[in-house]
């Protein structure tokens, strides 16, 4: 028995973590008995097996979310605040034990883990806290005949689907707002990793969920099973977190029966770095959007400007930073930089990285995927990228930064805003005032201004353009899983 085997037994005992399919609020197995495997991307054995759900199971949870949907739609908001509360607190409990799971099937270091999870669990505080407190609203009609009441009614049986990159917090982002707002829900976790949805979900159970409230469907087989959920016409809502090319998909199927739709979506982000720059915080900042998670991160930085002035001392700061992390198995305490989820990312990764030397960039560190086992790819640093590098318009989803020396403003603007994404934008000045007008007029859903890191339960998540429709998190997150009804009346 190997290290991980151990510390994946301990976890998942300590956890209670199930390896069914969650269905009406009781675990089984998938109608077909497969299992599908879960692998470990620091050595690619396989960790755990788990159930492997065809369409009729998930027709068998959207049965169940649907039998559950009036009952729960009618618990009072304090009720279900208070379910919430006690998951939040329980996660909080279990940090260690779902740090360590998340670690050991995603590959993340265990302080992007531990991170992880107390930003998951905040969904769960700030929607308990959230969902007692929903007004709406009452008017008077302009010609003085009636009254204009307006509420909001939980939108019914939601389909969540969610990516591999953040396994807990992808869920909770959905689950809280979804739970808080009086919809049932299936959750289709990612193949890769869906023992922290299993995890997430037990808490759940164990907080007194009633039956059918929420669901869980693990498979291999995504599309087909995603796509009887969105066909059955008591499904009112998808809420997607993943790719931009799948969540196009579901757009098309979900168009069929016209279902509210959240889509959380890829990105592209620049970090740009203003000659004024304070550059100890611009490289600070840079470590955080670059590295958090490896690098596998919708918000990740994927592109550096830097002005001209200032351009070869940041290089040499990030380089110095960069050579600096440790690489490793993301469940060994001094790693700060575990492996890529696979074999097929560090491929990818390598590809970009040769596209931009074939077209004349130069790399000032790393440049090269790992020598296995594992899929590990190091820290990487790239200058003179030149605009037409496919590194600088698609996700990298890896450790590796492209930097770009600027001159002007405008100039940089141009680039900025040259993608079909628009999903979050970093950028740096020591003048605020410039920062703001700057940042009204690049194209995305969130920018960090001064900062390397957005992400806040309290705050509206999502993209503009290419990267999404909707918003997660603040009272933005909640009114999504909600139809507005407006009734007239007078008295
Ligand atoms: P992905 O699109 O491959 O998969 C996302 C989910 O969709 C998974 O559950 C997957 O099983 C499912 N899926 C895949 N093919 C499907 C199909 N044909 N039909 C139905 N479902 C299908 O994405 P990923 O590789 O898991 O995650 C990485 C992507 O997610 C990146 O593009 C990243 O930017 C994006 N992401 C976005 C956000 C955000 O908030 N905007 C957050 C995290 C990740």
């Amino acid at each position: 028995m190997t290290a991980v085997d151990t510390a994946l037994d301990v976890v998942t005992d300590a956890l209670d973590v199930p390896s069914g399919l969650l269905v009406g609020g009781a675990w089984r197995d998938a109608t077909g008995r497969r299992r599908l495997d879960v692998h470990d991307p620091a050595s690619g054995a396989v960790l755990a097996t788990v159930a492997d759900a065809d369409p009729a199971d998930a027709a068998a949870a959207i049965d169940a979310a649907s039998a559950a949907a009036p009952g729960w739609a009618a618990t009072a908001p304090r009720c279900r605040a208070e379910l919430l509360m006690r998951v939040f607190e329980e996660m909080q409990a279990r940090r260690e034990e779902l740090a360590l799971l998340i670690s050991l099937e995603n590959g993340k270091s265990l302080a992007d883990a531990r991170s992880e999870v107390t930003y998951a669990a905040e969904f769960f505080r700030w929607y308990a806290e959230e969902c007692v407190r929903l007004r709406g609203q009452l008017g008077q009609s302009p010609t003085g005949a009636n009254r204009l009441l307006v509420s909001h009614l939980p939108v019914g049986v939601s389909v969540l689907v969610t990516p591999w990159n953040f396994p807990a917090a992808m869920a909770t982002r959905k689950i809280a707002p979804a739970l808080a707002a009086g919809c049932t829900v299936v959750l289709k976790p990612a193949a890769e990793t869906p023992l922290t949805a299993l995890a997430v979900a037990a808490l759940l159970e164990a907080a007194g969920l009633p039956p059918g409230v929420l669901n869980v469907v693990t498979t291999s087989r995504p599309g087909p099973v995603v796509d009887a959920m969105l066909t059955d016409p008591r499904t009112r809502m998808l809420s997607f977190t993943g790719s931009t090319e799948v969540g196009r998909l579901l757009l098309r199927t979900a168009a069929d029966n016209v279902l509210k739709c959240a889509m959380e979506l890829g990105g592209n982000a620049p970090f740009v770095v203003l000659a004024d720059a304070d550059l100890e915080d611009a490289l600070s900042g840079a470590m955080v959007a670059k590295m958090r998670n490896g690098g596998q991160a919708c918000t990740a930085a994927n592109r550096f400007y830097v002005q001209a002035p200032v351009h070869d001392a940041f290089v040499a700061g990030l380089v110095e930073r960069m050579a600096a992390v440790q690489v490793g198995p993301g469940s060994d305490e001094r790693t700060e930089c575990g492996p890529l989820v696979d074999e097929a990312a560090v491929r990818k990764v390598d590809e970009l990285v040769r596209d931009a030397v074939g077209r004349g960039a130069r790399a000032v560190l790393g440049g090269r995927p790992g020598d296995g086992p594992g899929s590990f790819y190091p820290p990487t640093v790239l200058v003179d990228v030149p605009a037409d590098a496919r590194v600088l318009h698609e996700e990298i989803f890896g450790p590796v930064a492209p930097v770009v020396r600027f001159e002007q403003e405008d100039e940089v603007l141009t680039a900025v805003n040259d993608t079909a994404f628009g999903l979050v934008s970093y950028l740096y000045t020591a003048d605020l005032a410039r920062g703001l007008h700057l940042a009204e007029r690049i194209e995305s859903g969130m920018v960090g201004l001064n900062r390397g890191l957005v992400s806040d339960p309290a705050a509206p998540f999502g993209g503009t353009k290419q990267s999404g429709l909707g918003r997660e998190g603040s009272t933005e997150g909640l009114l999504e899983f909600m139809e507005t009804q407006y009734v007239a009346t007078s008295w």
